[in-house]
């Protein structure tokens, strides 16, 4: 038995050490990954369907990194990294101008709507410059600054700092539009509905994977419900099969992202769907 939890122990102090060698790693090849060029955008496609349509009302930017010997590194992995090393700063920069240049390739090309969604990490927006510099980047691209979403997560206004509130005040302010994201995963409160200026609810996924349990559909309704009378637009994210789009539907959920109509996408394939499916 000694010996036993003696080499588990080892064991256990290898995987440690592999953890850490691999967050190491990872947080030293982040640092060149911008300039090297190693990050991509891809496009997961927002459906609208409260009108019946279900047309593309716009889109989620999705950070992917592709590492010269790793490959896809996910998101989830390295954004963590990213933020504890506030790497995030230039790679967030980074991923607001690509998203920009995209839009406003998109408003040459097609004369269209289409919105972008991008992801604001609460790091970014304690950066006091980080609106001004937002700005400015609408103001290169000549983007029409409605058509950008900003989403945060609960987790961004945790802590209450009055840095975070006047960052989206300002963007806002811009006519930015904001999301709060992934809401119910967390600490959800119902006063940041009130105290923030949002536009957007985006139910989390863990809501929409237990749509079986029907005290779950009884509270998605009241949230429903709660933000259409303040007039909160609601998206509802991880859709993946029939079943669950038509509850959504019954619901009166303005807009759907999920695998059930599409998986994030790069660039040339989600044109493709545009050009193909939509007369674009
Ligand atoms: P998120 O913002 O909640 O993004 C939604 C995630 O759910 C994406 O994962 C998306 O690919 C995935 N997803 C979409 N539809 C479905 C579905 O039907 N079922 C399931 N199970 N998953 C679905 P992804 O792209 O791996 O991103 C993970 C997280 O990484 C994002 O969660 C976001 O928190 C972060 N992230 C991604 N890109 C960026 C970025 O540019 N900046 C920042 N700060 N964070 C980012
Ligand atoms: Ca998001
Ligand atoms: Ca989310
Ligand atoms: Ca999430």
């Amino acid at each position: 038995n000694i010996i036993f939890d003696d080499l588990s122990f080892q064991i256990y102090q290898q995987q440690m050490y592999l953890d850490k060698l691999e967050y190491e790693n990872l947080k030293r090849d982040l640092r060149s990954a911008v300039k090297n060029g190693e990050f991509k955008l891809y496009y997961q496609p927002k459906i609208k369907i409260n009108d019946n349509q279900n047309k593309i009302g716009g889109v989620e930017a999705l950070i992917r990194w592709e590492h010269p010997t790793l490959g896809l590194v996910s998101p989830q992995r390295f954004i963590k990294i990213a933020e504890e090393s506030s790497l995030i700063r230039e790679i967030g920069d980074w991923v607001i101008e690509e998203a920009f240049k995209q839009l406003s390739n998109w408003q040459n090309k097609y004369d269209s709507d289409l919105s972008i969604s991008v992801n604001l990490s609460p790091l970014e927006l304690y950066d006091k410059n980080k609106s001004a510099r937002i700005k400015n980047l609408s103001q290169k691209y000549k983007i029409r600054r409605e058509l950008i979403e900003f989403e945060i997560t609960e987790n961004a206004l945790l802590d209450n700092r009055s840095d975070t509130i006047k960052t989206l005040n300002e963007l806002k302010n811009l006519d930015f539009s904001i999301a709060l994201d992934d809401f119910g995963s967390g600490y959800s409160s119902l006063s940041y509905l009130s105290r923030l200026p949002i536009d957007t609810l985006k139910i989390d996924k863990s809501f929409i994977a237990k749509l079986a349990d029907s005290r779950n559909i009884i509270l998605i309704d009241s949230i429903i419900n709660l933000s259409h009378k303040m007039n909160l637009k609601v998206i509802a994210e991880g859709v993946e099969n029939s079943e669950q789009l038509e509850i959504m539907k019954k619901l009166n959920c303005d807009e759907i992202q999920g695998y059930y109509f599409y998986k994030a996408l790069p660039v040339d394939q989600f044109e493709k769907i545009l050009e193909e499916n939509y007369n674009y």
